[in-house]
Protein backbone atom coordinates (compact mmCIF):
# COMPACT_ATOMS: atom_id res chain seq x y z
CA UNK A 1 0.00 0.00 0.00
CA UNK A 2 1.45 3.24 -1.02
CA UNK A 3 2.57 5.58 1.45
CA UNK A 4 -0.28 8.22 0.61
CA UNK A 5 -3.10 5.45 1.63
CA UNK A 6 -1.00 4.77 4.93
CA UNK A 7 -1.19 8.39 5.78
CA UNK A 8 -5.03 8.25 5.19
CA UNK A 9 -5.68 5.08 6.92
CA UNK A 10 -3.89 6.23 9.96
CA UNK A 11 -5.87 9.80 10.00
CA UNK A 12 -8.58 7.82 9.77
CA UNK A 13 -7.68 5.90 13.14
CA UNK A 14 -6.62 8.58 14.83
CA UNK A 15 -9.72 10.53 14.39
CA UNK A 16 -11.71 7.79 15.30
CA UNK A 17 -10.19 7.59 18.44
CA UNK A 18 -10.51 11.21 19.12
CA UNK A 19 -14.14 11.02 19.05
CA UNK A 20 -13.49 8.67 22.05
CA UNK A 21 -11.94 11.80 23.49
CA UNK A 22 -8.06 10.35 23.24
CA UNK A 23 -5.36 12.98 22.21
CA UNK A 24 -2.86 11.93 19.50
CA UNK A 25 -0.05 13.79 17.46
CA UNK A 26 -0.28 14.02 13.74
CA UNK A 27 2.98 15.94 13.50
CA UNK A 28 6.68 14.51 14.93
CA UNK A 29 9.65 17.21 15.10
CA UNK A 30 13.03 15.07 15.94
CA UNK A 31 16.23 16.61 16.47
CA UNK A 32 18.79 14.29 14.98
CA UNK A 33 21.33 16.34 16.80
CA UNK A 34 22.39 19.17 18.73
CA UNK A 35 25.76 19.91 17.21
CA UNK A 36 25.93 22.50 14.17
CA UNK A 37 28.70 23.90 12.08
CA UNK A 38 27.01 27.46 12.51
CA UNK A 39 26.75 29.36 15.57
CA UNK A 40 23.59 31.45 15.18
CA UNK A 41 23.00 33.81 18.48
CA UNK A 42 19.81 32.64 19.30
CA UNK A 43 19.78 29.36 19.04
CA UNK A 44 20.24 27.36 22.23
CA UNK A 45 21.14 24.18 20.43
CA UNK A 46 24.49 23.80 18.94
CA UNK A 47 25.53 24.93 22.67
CA UNK A 48 24.52 21.73 24.02
CA UNK A 49 26.46 18.11 24.23
CA UNK A 50 24.94 15.31 21.83
CA UNK A 51 25.10 12.97 24.15
CA UNK A 52 24.96 9.09 22.89
CA UNK A 53 22.77 9.65 19.40
CA UNK A 54 20.39 7.43 18.50
CA UNK A 55 21.11 4.43 15.94
CA UNK A 56 20.15 3.42 12.67
CA UNK A 57 17.79 0.80 14.77
CA UNK A 58 16.56 2.95 17.31
CA UNK A 59 15.45 5.59 14.73
CA UNK A 60 13.09 2.85 13.07
CA UNK A 61 11.88 1.69 16.52
CA UNK A 62 11.10 5.63 17.19
CA UNK A 63 9.69 5.66 13.76
CA UNK A 64 7.46 2.42 14.30
CA UNK A 65 6.09 4.07 17.99
CA UNK A 66 4.79 7.13 16.05
CA UNK A 67 3.00 5.39 13.23
CA UNK A 68 1.18 3.27 16.28
CA UNK A 69 0.46 7.00 17.42
CA UNK A 70 -1.23 8.27 14.83
CA UNK A 71 1.72 10.15 13.48
CA UNK A 72 1.25 11.26 9.62
CA UNK A 73 3.98 14.16 9.04
CA UNK A 74 7.80 13.35 10.29
CA UNK A 75 9.85 16.83 10.80
CA UNK A 76 13.86 16.17 11.07
CA UNK A 77 16.03 19.27 12.15
CA UNK A 78 18.83 19.85 14.54
CA UNK A 79 21.55 21.22 14.88
CA UNK A 80 22.25 20.56 11.48
CA UNK A 81 21.06 17.63 9.96
CA UNK A 82 24.08 17.22 7.49
CA UNK A 83 26.27 16.16 9.87
CA UNK A 84 24.83 12.96 10.54
CA UNK A 85 26.71 10.83 8.32
CA UNK A 86 23.39 8.22 7.98
CA UNK A 87 21.37 10.68 7.45
CA UNK A 88 20.09 9.33 4.09
CA UNK A 89 19.22 6.10 5.76
CA UNK A 90 17.21 7.77 8.50
CA UNK A 91 15.11 9.45 5.89
CA UNK A 92 14.95 6.35 3.45
CA UNK A 93 13.13 4.79 6.50
CA UNK A 94 11.11 7.72 7.39
CA UNK A 95 9.77 8.69 3.73
CA UNK A 96 8.01 4.72 3.64
CA UNK A 97 6.20 5.93 6.44
CA UNK A 98 5.66 9.74 6.76
CA UNK A 99 5.54 12.85 4.85
CA UNK A 100 8.90 13.23 5.56
CA UNK A 101 10.58 17.22 5.75
CA UNK A 102 13.96 18.23 6.56
CA UNK A 103 15.53 21.60 8.22
CA UNK A 104 18.61 22.61 7.04
CA UNK A 105 21.52 25.89 7.47
CA UNK A 106 22.13 24.63 3.43
CA UNK A 107 25.51 24.92 4.00
CA UNK A 108 26.35 21.14 2.81
CA UNK A 109 22.88 20.79 0.81
CA UNK A 110 24.41 21.34 -2.63
CA UNK A 111 26.99 18.54 -2.28
CA UNK A 112 24.92 16.57 -0.32
CA UNK A 113 21.67 16.78 -2.17
CA UNK A 114 21.43 13.73 -4.33
CA UNK A 115 21.83 11.21 -1.38
CA UNK A 116 18.47 12.43 0.30
CA UNK A 117 16.86 13.86 -2.37
CA UNK A 118 14.37 10.68 -3.23
CA UNK A 119 13.57 10.50 0.37
CA UNK A 120 11.79 13.76 1.09
CA UNK A 121 8.61 15.62 0.24
CA UNK A 122 9.80 19.00 1.43
CA UNK A 123 12.89 20.81 2.28
CA UNK A 124 13.22 24.02 4.95
CA UNK A 125 16.50 25.93 4.32
CA UNK A 126 16.94 28.69 7.04
CA UNK A 127 17.74 32.10 6.25
CA UNK A 128 17.33 35.16 8.58
CA UNK A 129 18.51 37.74 5.99
CA UNK A 130 20.17 38.52 3.14
CA UNK A 131 23.89 38.59 2.55
CA UNK A 132 25.81 40.08 5.39
CA UNK A 133 23.10 40.39 7.52
CA UNK A 134 22.28 36.38 7.13
CA UNK A 135 25.87 35.55 7.73
CA UNK A 136 26.40 37.88 10.85
CA UNK A 137 23.29 36.55 12.64
CA UNK A 138 24.69 32.76 11.39
CA UNK A 139 28.31 33.46 12.85
CA UNK A 140 29.97 32.36 9.86
CA UNK A 141 30.46 34.13 6.49
CA UNK A 142 29.94 32.29 2.97
CA UNK A 143 26.60 30.89 4.95
CA UNK A 144 24.07 32.71 2.98
CA UNK A 145 25.93 32.08 -0.53
CA UNK A 146 26.05 28.39 0.74
CA UNK A 147 22.28 28.38 1.48
CA UNK A 148 21.36 30.29 -1.72
CA UNK A 149 23.48 27.96 -4.01
CA UNK A 150 21.74 24.75 -2.18
CA UNK A 151 18.59 26.36 -2.44
CA UNK A 152 18.72 26.83 -6.00
CA UNK A 153 20.32 23.41 -6.59
CA UNK A 154 17.64 21.75 -4.21
CA UNK A 155 14.44 23.43 -5.45
CA UNK A 156 15.14 21.96 -9.32
CA UNK A 157 13.96 18.59 -7.50
CA UNK A 158 12.17 18.88 -3.85
CA UNK A 159 9.65 21.88 -3.20
CA UNK A 160 11.78 24.30 -1.23
CA UNK A 161 10.73 26.77 1.87
CA UNK A 162 13.04 29.30 3.05
CA UNK A 163 12.67 28.99 6.80
CA UNK A 164 13.20 32.39 8.91
CA UNK A 165 13.44 33.77 12.11
CA UNK A 166 12.11 37.01 12.76
CA UNK A 167 14.63 38.91 15.41
CA UNK A 168 15.28 42.47 16.69
CA UNK A 169 18.48 42.82 13.89
CA UNK A 170 16.50 41.86 10.99
CA UNK A 171 12.67 42.40 10.68
CA UNK A 172 13.95 44.94 8.58
CA UNK A 173 14.70 42.65 5.88
CA UNK A 174 11.63 40.72 5.74
CA UNK A 175 10.67 41.79 2.67
CA UNK A 176 14.05 41.69 0.70
CA UNK A 177 13.03 37.79 2.04
CA UNK A 178 9.61 37.46 0.38
CA UNK A 179 11.49 38.92 -2.22
CA UNK A 180 14.32 36.71 -2.74
CA UNK A 181 11.96 33.45 -2.42
CA UNK A 182 9.94 34.96 -5.23
CA UNK A 183 13.57 35.15 -7.75
CA UNK A 184 14.11 31.79 -6.48
CA UNK A 185 10.34 30.56 -7.37
CA UNK A 186 10.45 29.05 -3.57
CA UNK A 187 8.10 29.50 -0.94
CA UNK A 188 8.87 31.16 2.46
CA UNK A 189 8.15 30.74 6.46
CA UNK A 190 8.43 32.72 8.98
CA UNK A 191 8.86 32.50 12.57
CA UNK A 192 9.18 34.76 15.63
CA UNK A 193 12.72 34.13 17.87
CA UNK A 194 11.22 33.28 21.33
CA UNK A 195 13.89 34.23 24.17
CA UNK A 196 15.10 30.99 25.57
CA UNK A 197 17.08 31.28 28.64
CA UNK A 198 20.09 29.86 27.17
CA UNK A 199 20.48 32.29 24.50
CA UNK A 200 20.86 35.79 23.34
CA UNK A 201 17.08 37.66 24.02
CA UNK A 202 16.74 38.71 20.19
CA UNK A 203 12.63 38.93 20.34
CA UNK A 204 11.66 41.93 18.47
CA UNK A 205 10.46 44.85 20.27
CA UNK A 206 6.19 44.59 20.13
CA UNK A 207 6.25 47.87 17.64
CA UNK A 208 8.37 46.59 15.21
CA UNK A 209 6.92 43.23 15.50
CA UNK A 210 3.64 44.15 14.97
CA UNK A 211 4.39 46.61 12.16
CA UNK A 212 6.32 43.31 10.30
CA UNK A 213 3.76 41.14 10.98
CA UNK A 214 1.38 43.42 9.46
CA UNK A 215 3.25 44.09 6.53
CA UNK A 216 3.85 40.17 5.97
CA UNK A 217 0.12 39.76 5.70
CA UNK A 218 -0.75 42.46 3.58
CA UNK A 219 2.23 40.45 1.14
CA UNK A 220 0.08 37.46 1.45
CA UNK A 221 -3.04 38.89 0.78
CA UNK A 222 -1.29 39.96 -2.46
CA UNK A 223 0.69 36.83 -3.50
CA UNK A 224 3.43 36.29 -1.75
CA UNK A 225 4.60 32.89 -1.65
CA UNK A 226 4.29 32.59 2.25
CA UNK A 227 3.80 29.64 3.71
CA UNK A 228 2.25 30.71 7.35
CA UNK A 229 -1.31 30.69 7.20
CA UNK A 230 -3.44 33.79 7.51
CA UNK A 231 -4.61 33.13 10.64
CA UNK A 232 -1.31 31.98 12.12
CA UNK A 233 -0.23 35.93 11.70
CA UNK A 234 -3.91 37.24 12.91
CA UNK A 235 -3.66 34.86 15.93
CA UNK A 236 -0.13 36.36 16.93
CA UNK A 237 -1.80 40.15 16.41
CA UNK A 238 -5.08 39.20 18.74
CA UNK A 239 -3.16 37.82 21.35
CA UNK A 240 -0.42 39.79 22.09
CA UNK A 241 -1.41 43.00 20.78
CA UNK A 242 -5.28 42.92 21.91
CA UNK A 243 -5.55 40.01 24.69
CA UNK A 244 -7.54 37.15 22.67
CA UNK A 245 -5.82 34.59 22.85
CA UNK A 246 -5.91 31.37 20.67
CA UNK A 247 -6.47 27.73 22.24
CA UNK A 248 -3.24 26.13 22.77
CA UNK A 249 -3.16 22.24 21.41
CA UNK A 250 0.26 20.99 21.98
CA UNK A 251 -0.92 17.44 22.41
CA UNK A 252 -0.92 17.82 18.18
CA UNK A 253 2.98 17.58 18.03
CA UNK A 254 5.35 15.57 19.62
CA UNK A 255 8.40 16.68 19.70
CA UNK A 256 11.43 14.20 20.34
CA UNK A 257 15.18 14.99 21.36
CA UNK A 258 18.51 13.25 20.16
CA UNK A 259 17.81 10.66 22.63
CA UNK A 260 14.70 9.40 21.33
CA UNK A 261 13.26 11.04 24.18
CA UNK A 262 9.58 13.00 23.80
CA UNK A 263 9.69 16.54 25.57
CA UNK A 264 6.69 17.82 27.08
CA UNK A 265 4.17 19.49 27.25
CA UNK A 266 6.05 21.26 24.25
CA UNK A 267 9.80 22.30 23.47
CA UNK A 268 9.46 25.88 24.57
CA UNK A 269 8.33 25.18 28.00
CA UNK A 270 10.37 22.42 28.50
CA UNK A 271 13.87 23.38 26.82
CA UNK A 272 14.61 20.20 25.58
CA UNK A 273 14.91 17.95 28.47
CA UNK A 274 13.16 14.64 27.19
CA UNK A 275 12.05 11.52 30.05
CA UNK A 276 11.49 8.42 28.36
CA UNK A 277 12.44 7.08 24.81
CA UNK A 278 9.32 7.02 23.00
CA UNK A 279 9.92 3.28 22.07
CA UNK A 280 10.29 2.09 25.54
CA UNK A 281 6.75 3.51 26.85
CA UNK A 282 3.31 3.30 26.35
CA UNK A 283 2.91 6.97 24.21
CA UNK A 284 -1.45 6.54 24.14
CA UNK A 285 -1.17 6.25 28.11
CA UNK A 286 1.80 8.84 28.22
CA UNK A 287 -0.13 11.22 26.41
CA UNK A 288 -3.64 10.74 27.70
CA UNK A 289 -2.48 11.28 31.02
CA UNK A 290 -1.15 14.16 30.92
CA UNK A 291 -3.52 17.78 31.57
CA UNK A 292 -3.12 19.49 28.60
CA UNK A 293 -5.84 21.97 29.69
CA UNK A 294 -3.61 23.41 31.41
CA UNK A 295 -1.67 24.69 28.41
CA UNK A 296 -4.56 26.09 26.40
CA UNK A 297 -4.43 29.73 27.61
CA UNK A 298 -0.59 29.87 27.56
CA UNK A 299 -0.11 31.97 24.40
CA UNK A 300 3.68 32.32 25.12
CA UNK A 301 5.47 31.22 21.77
CA UNK A 302 4.62 31.63 18.03
CA UNK A 303 6.41 28.16 16.81
CA UNK A 304 4.24 27.39 13.85
CA UNK A 305 5.10 23.62 14.53
CA UNK A 306 2.14 24.46 17.63
CA UNK A 307 0.58 27.39 16.68
CA UNK A 308 -1.03 26.14 13.50
CA UNK A 309 -1.94 23.09 13.94
CA UNK A 310 -3.78 24.28 17.21
CA UNK A 311 -5.39 27.03 14.89
CA UNK A 312 -6.25 24.39 12.39
CA UNK A 313 -10.46 24.02 11.80
CA UNK A 314 -12.52 21.90 8.94
CA UNK A 315 -15.00 24.80 8.99
CA UNK A 316 -11.91 27.36 7.38
CA UNK A 317 -12.18 26.74 3.68
CA UNK A 318 -9.07 28.46 3.17
CA UNK A 319 -6.88 26.23 5.65
CA UNK A 320 -8.43 22.98 4.45
CA UNK A 321 -7.24 24.23 0.73
CA UNK A 322 -3.50 25.05 1.90
CA UNK A 323 -2.77 22.27 4.65
CA UNK A 324 -5.09 19.22 3.18
CA UNK A 325 -5.93 19.89 -0.52
CA UNK A 326 -2.70 21.17 -1.83
CA UNK A 327 -1.06 18.62 0.39
CA UNK A 328 -3.49 15.54 -1.05
CA UNK A 329 -2.45 17.56 -4.75
CA UNK A 330 1.39 16.88 -3.92
CA UNK A 331 1.22 13.41 -3.19
CA UNK A 332 -0.47 13.05 -6.62
CA UNK A 333 1.89 15.06 -8.37
CA UNK A 334 4.67 12.47 -6.71
S1 LIG B 1 21.84 26.75 11.90
FE1 LIG B 1 20.05 26.13 13.14
S2 LIG B 1 20.83 24.66 14.64
FE2 LIG B 1 22.62 25.69 13.73
S3 LIG B 1 23.09 27.33 15.18
FE3 LIG B 1 21.72 28.17 13.61
S4 LIG B 1 19.59 27.93 14.37
FE4 LIG B 1 20.98 26.64 15.62
S1 LIG C 1 1.95 28.55 23.39
FE1 LIG C 1 3.99 27.70 22.96
S2 LIG C 1 4.94 27.56 24.98
FE2 LIG C 1 2.75 27.72 25.34
S3 LIG C 1 1.97 25.60 25.48
FE3 LIG C 1 1.73 26.32 23.36
S4 LIG C 1 3.59 25.57 22.33
FE4 LIG C 1 4.02 25.56 24.53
Amino acid sequence: MGIFQNVVLRTLKRKIRELSGEKMPFIAGHKLLYSCNLRCSMCPFWRREDGKLLTLEEERKMMDSLVDLGVSYMGFEGGEPFLRRDLPEILRLSHSRFHTSLVTNGWMLKEKLNSVKDYLDYLFVSLDGVGETHDRLRGVRGSFSKAREGIEAASKVIPVSINSTITSENSSEAGMIVDLAEQLNVHVSFQIAYNYSAAEKMSPSAVTLKETIMKLLEMKKHGAPIVDSREYFESILSSWYNGVGWKCKPWLTINIDPQGRAVLPCYVLNEYTGSEKVWETDLRKTWNSMDWKVYENCNRCALSCYLEPSLFSWRNPGMVKERIIDNIASYVKI
